[in-house]
C-alpha cells in the first residue's frame, strides 16, 4: 500500500516528488511515467530556444529556497554556476532546463517507474468505504494507493478534422520528425499558428533548410508579443491562485480574457524580433523566404504524392491560394489531458457541478462522496478553477508543497486547509 501514487512524471509531479522527498511525513510514494525515460517536451528542444519563465520558478525554490533541488544547486553540481551568472539572464535555454529536470529526476529515480502508462483506476473497498485505489496499466494493477496525483500534462491540439501523416504533423513532433527530411530538405513548409511554438518552428525551419520557403498561416494580422511585464506577470503569483479560485465565474472569465496575452497565441519579444529581422534581411537581399499569410485561414490540406496541397483563404478578401508544400506543421497549441479519462472506475464517487465539471478543492483535491477515504489530486488540468498558471511552470513548486501538505495533513485531518485558507468544494 502506497501513500501517494503519481500518474505522469513531468515537471509537476517531479516537483511533488521533491516536496514529498523533503517532507518527513511523506510516507511511500511511486510515480508512473509512460515515457521510457525522463523527457520534457523533447520534440521542441530547439537549439537557441529558452525558458519562458525565471529559473527561480524552478521545481523547488519558491516552496523552499534552501532546497538542494533548486536550479542553482544543479548549476553548482554541474560546475557551471559562475558561467551561468556571467550570462546575466534569468532564462536558461530549454536544453539546459531539460538537463536540470533530468538531473532532479535521476536523483529521485527510486520513486519512478518509467515505461508504464496508467490507463485507469479501480476502487478498493472495505466495509462499504473506498479505502484505496488500484492503478491499472491495461489489466495489470501497477499500484495500490491511498492518494493519487494525476499530472498527465498537455495533449497536442489540432484543428478540427485535421489529419496527420508523414508530412503533416503537430509541432510537438518537430525534432523527432525533421531528421527524415534532412536528406531531401523541403522546398516549401507551411506552419499553421501564431503562438510561441509557431514562431519558433518557422525560425527553426528557415535556419535548418536555407533554401526552403516557410509560409506562416494564421488568423491574426501579425504575431503578437507575450505580455511579460511586471504587473501582468502577477497573474502567475501564488496569491493570484487564491484570488482566482475564490472569485465568481464572471470574474474568472474576465481575468482569463484580460491576461490571455501572457500565455496564449503570443510570442516572446526576442523570438518575434528575430523573425522580423530575418524577414527584413531577406527583403534586402532579394531572397524572401518567410511568407506571412496573415489574416488567413487554412481551408484544407490534401496529400498529393510526395507533397501536400494546402489551400489558404485570405480573410479580408476571401481569396484562396493553393500551395504545394513538402511539409505542414500544425503549431496549433495544446489542451490539458482530461483527468476524468483515467477515472471512469471511480466516476460515481466524484462530485460535479451543475455543468458536469469535476469539483476541485483549493488544494487540487477532487471532491468525492462521503464513503470515499482516498485523495485524488489533479495538477495541470485546473485552469478553469485555479487560473492561468495551472498548465505552466510558474506554480509547480508552491503547488507541489500545497498538495504534499494536503496529503500529509489530510491523513490526520479530513477537513484540510491549504495555505491557511479553507478548502472549498472538498467536504466529501
Ligand atoms: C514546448 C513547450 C515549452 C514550454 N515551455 C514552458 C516555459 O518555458 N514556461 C512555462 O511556464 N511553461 C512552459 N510550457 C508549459 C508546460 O506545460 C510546462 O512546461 C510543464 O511541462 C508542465 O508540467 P506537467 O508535469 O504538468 O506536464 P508534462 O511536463 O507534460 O508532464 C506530463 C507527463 O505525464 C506523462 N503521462 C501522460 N499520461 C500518462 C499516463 N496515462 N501514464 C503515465 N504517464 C503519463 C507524460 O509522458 C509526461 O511526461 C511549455 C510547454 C511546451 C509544450
Amino acid at each position: 500500500m502506497l501513500d501517494v501514487t503519481g500518474i505522469g512524471f513531468g515537471a509537476a509531479n517531479l516537483a511533488l516528488a521533491v516536496a514529498l522527498h523533503e517532507s518527513e511525513a511523506a510516507g511511500r510514494a511511486l510515480f508512473l511515467e509512460k515515457q521510457k525515460e525522463f523527457g520534457w517536451h523533447r520534440g521542441m528542444l530547439i537549439e537557441g530556444s529558452s525558458l519562458q519563465v525565471s529559473f527561480l520558478k524552478d521545481i523547488a525554490t519558491m516552496r523552499n529556497p534552501t532546497s538542494d533541488f533548486g536550479f542553482l544547486s544543479y548549476l553548482q553540481d554541474k560546475g557551471r554556476l559562475v558561467d551561468f551568472i556571467n550570462q546575466h539572464t534569468l532564462l536558461p535555454s530549454r536544453i539546459e532546463y531539460h538537463d536540470y529536470l533530468q538531473w532532479a529526476a535521476d536523483r529521485l529515480n527510486h520513486l519512478v517507474e518509467y515505461g508504464v502508462e496508467a490507463t485507469g483506476v479501480r476502487p478498493v473497498t472495505d466495509a462499504g468505504e473506498v479505502v484505496a485505489l488500484d492503478v491499472l496499466a491495461g489489466d495489470r494493477v501497477v499500484a495500490r494507493t491511498r492518494n493519487l496525483v494525476i499530472a498527465s500534462g498537455l495533449r497536442p491540439r489540432l484543428p478540427e478534422g485535421a489529419e496527420t501523416g508523414e508530412r503533416v504533423w503537430h509541432s510537438s513532433q518537430l525534432l523527432h520528425r525533421l531528421p527524415a527530411f534532412d536528406e531531401r530538405p523541403p522546398r516549401r513548409a507551411v506552419v499553421v499558428g501564431a503562438g510561441q511554438s509557431a514562431a519558433e518552428v518557422a525560425a527553426h525551419l528557415m535556419e535548418r533548410y536555407p533554401q526552403a520557403e516557410v509560409c506562416a498561416v494564421f488568423g491574426r494580422y501579425g504575431y503578437s508579443v507575450a505580455d511579460s511585464s511586471p504587473f501582468a506577470n502577477r497573474v502567475f503569483d501564488p496569491a493570484a491562485v487564491d484570488d482566482f479560485y475564490f472569485a465568481p465565474p464572471e470574474v474568472k472569465q474576465s481575468i482569463m480574457r484580460y491576461h490571455g496575452g501572457t500565455n496564449y497565441a503570443v510570442v516572446d519579444e526576442d523570438v518575434l524580433r528575430d523573425l522580423a529581422r530575418r524577414q527584413y534581411e531577406q527583403k534586402v537581399t532579394g531572397t524572401p523566404r518567410l511568407r506571412l499569410m496573415n489574416a488567413s485561414r487554412l481551408v484544407s490540406v490534401e496529400p498529393r504524392g510526395e507533397s501536400a496541397a494546402v489551400r489558404v483563404e485570405f480573410l479580408p478578401t476571401g481569396e484562396h491560394t493553393e500551395l504545394d508544400a513538402d511539409l505542414v506543421v500544425y503549431a496549433t497549441g495544446y489542451r490539458s489531458a482530461d483527468p476524468a479519462e483515467l477515472l471512469g472506475g471511480v466516476g460515481d464517487a466524484l462530485r460535479r457541478d451543475a455543468a458536469g465539471e469535476l469539483l476541485i478543492g483549493r488544494d487540487y483535491r477532487l471532491s468525492t462522496t462521503g464513503d470515499f477515504r482516498c485523495g485524488i489530486y489533479v495538477q495541470g488540468a485546473t485552469e478553469a478553477t485555479h487560473g492561468i498558471a495551472s498548465t505552466l511552470l510558474s506554480m509547480v513548486a508552491v503547488r507541489a508543497g500545497e498538495i504534499a501538505q494536503s496529503i500529509t495533513g489530510g491523513r490526520r485531518d479530513p477537513d484540510r486547509t491549504a495555505g491557511g485558507r479553507a478548502v472549498a468544494g472538498n467536504r466529501g
